[in-house]
């Protein structure tokens, strides 16, 4: 039998071995660093520092604004200078604190002493969770102490441990996974200690066989976790596909991962959450892969948290030719940014600085669509985004809907499968935020 999957997906080219084995290094900023108030799905977080204050790393400098949102953390010690609009990735201006950064790192009292977590009550877990401004750190930005809180705890029956990292050319999770294990599961025996009746799952592609044999060793003689293969494939990492790939269960467009039992947590995030929770470091570093063919060296880095985008790259060598196309993430889901000077933010978890850029190429190439049906073959949730891009040309949203496109999760397969080279996912995303923009006015009238 060959290792779990799902229906559906692609095979884009893997492209992880431009930094797949470089050890994954930290890397200690020199200049500002800047946090967004708003690096979370929910609420801005709010300034609890004001301009001039002295500030030391793992300090909250805003505070969540109620129970979806989450605090932001100092990652430098320095002080306070400026709150004011920065340039985000988004490509607009949002409202940012800046650390003038002294390089010192220094921490407050107390960070980094361990901690035995098994002698907490769960709320003091969740409130460490929370309090370390800790979200989903594999680009979904929800707050990870909600997601700790489902309704029915006692039914939780997996936690899940996202290894995948199915996008191309991102390697800082197989980097993690490699050298640092005892975080990774360290954070999977945490929420196993929140959920006693669960079992962990490790869930990785089978194309990292190195992080595969480290995490094995790590969890060996543990019975309540097993490590699963998975079949490389994207969008292998996508909730839904882990969800079906490790228990047989298919989640509706309403579920969430707790009405089937599971917490899905990325294997970052577990690591964020083993540091909060055993050893008092709130969120101020992660992962982060710098690649593609115009970077001049590759590599894998522990950054962070508000670190510049363009100093980060030239730690990488810089350029070694212009690129096309600059993206936070891959090139599959990832963010097309034009300008460098920007934080990195907690979800962000690549640059990838690509020598050619596919949408133009695409641009060039499209035909009219030649009904051959190959899009709806790879969607993994079941779509059809042929119909899906009649309806969404003609703007009839209702149509839309009832093709559930609003179920669509932007993973590009489709796109990246038609031979019409037509803008599928592209037009995807636009159509739905036309349609969440419209129910919300809806929902305030
Ligand atoms: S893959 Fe492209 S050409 Fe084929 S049906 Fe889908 S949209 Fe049309
Ligand atoms: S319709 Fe959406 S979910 Fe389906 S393949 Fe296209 S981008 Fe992915």
């Amino acid at each position: 039998m060959g290792n779990s999957t799902f229906r559906g997906g692609v095979h884009p080219k893997g492209m992880k071995e431009l930094s797949r084995d470089k050890t994954i290094q930290r890397y200690l900023p020199k200049g500002d660093l800047v946090f967004p108030l708003s690096q979370h799905i929910g609420k801005p977080a709010v300034p609890v520092v004001q301009k001039n204050d002295p500030v030391l790393a793992g300090q909250i400098i805003a505070k969540a604004d109620g129970f979806v949102s989450a605090n932001i953390i100092s990652s430098c010690s320095g002080k306070v200078k400026a709150i004011e609009p920065r340039m985000t990735s988004a490509g607009v201006m949002a409202q940012c604190i800046v650390i003038e950064n002294d390089q010192k790192f220094t921490l407050m009292e107390g960070i980094g002493q361990p901690t035995n977590y098994k002698l907490l009550t769960n709320a003091e877990i969740i409130g460490k969770v929370q309090a370390a401004g800790i979200v989903g750190l594999g680009g979904a930005g929800f707050p990870t102490h909600v997601k700790l809180s489902p309704k029915n705890p006692d039914e939780i029956d997996y936690i899940i441990a996202n290894g995948a990292e199915c996008e191309p050319y991102i390697t800082c999770d197989d980097q993690l996974m490699r050298n640092q294990p005892g975080w990774v599961v360290g954070g999977l025996k945490v929420l196993l200690h929140l959920f006693p009746n669960a079992k962990g799952v490790i869930a990785i592609e089978d194309n990292k066989p190195e992080a595969i044999a480290a995490i094995e060793q790590e969890v060996a003689g543990n019975d309540r976790i097993s490590v699963l293969p998975l079949t490389t494939k994207f969008p292998q990492g996508g909730e839904r596909n882990l969800v079906h790939a490790v228990t047989g269960r298919k989640m509706a467009s309403t579920d969430l991962p707790a009405n089937l039992g599971c917490i899905v947590d990325n294997v970052t995030t577990l690591t964020a959450i083993y540091r909060a929770v055993a050893l008092n470091e709130p969120l101020m570093e992660k992962g982060f892969t710098v690649t593609g063919e115009a970077v001049a060296e590759p590599g894998n880095y522990i950054i962070k948290i508000g670190t510049n985008v363009r100093e980060l790259l030239d730690a990488a060598g810089g350029f070694k030719e212009e690129p096309k196309k600059v993206l936070l993430g891959g090139p599959m889901m990832g963010m097309a940014i034009t300008d460098l000077d920007i934080p990195i933010a907690k979800s962000y978890n690549a640059l990838t600085c690509l020598t050619e850029d596919p949408v133009e190429i695409a641009q060039e190439q499209m035909t009219a669509c030649i009904r051959c049906g190959r899009c709806a073959r790879v969607c993994p949730i079941g779509l059809v985004p042929q119909m899906m891009q009649e309806a969404a040309v003609r703007r009839d949203y209702k149509r839309y809907e009832r093709l559930h496109g609003v179920d669509c999760i932007a993973c590009g397969s489709c796109t990246f499968i038609c031979p019409a080279k037509r803008p599928l996912t592209q037009l995807f995303k636009v159509t739905k935020s036309e349609i969440l923009a419209r129910r919300r006015k809806e929902a305030a009238k």
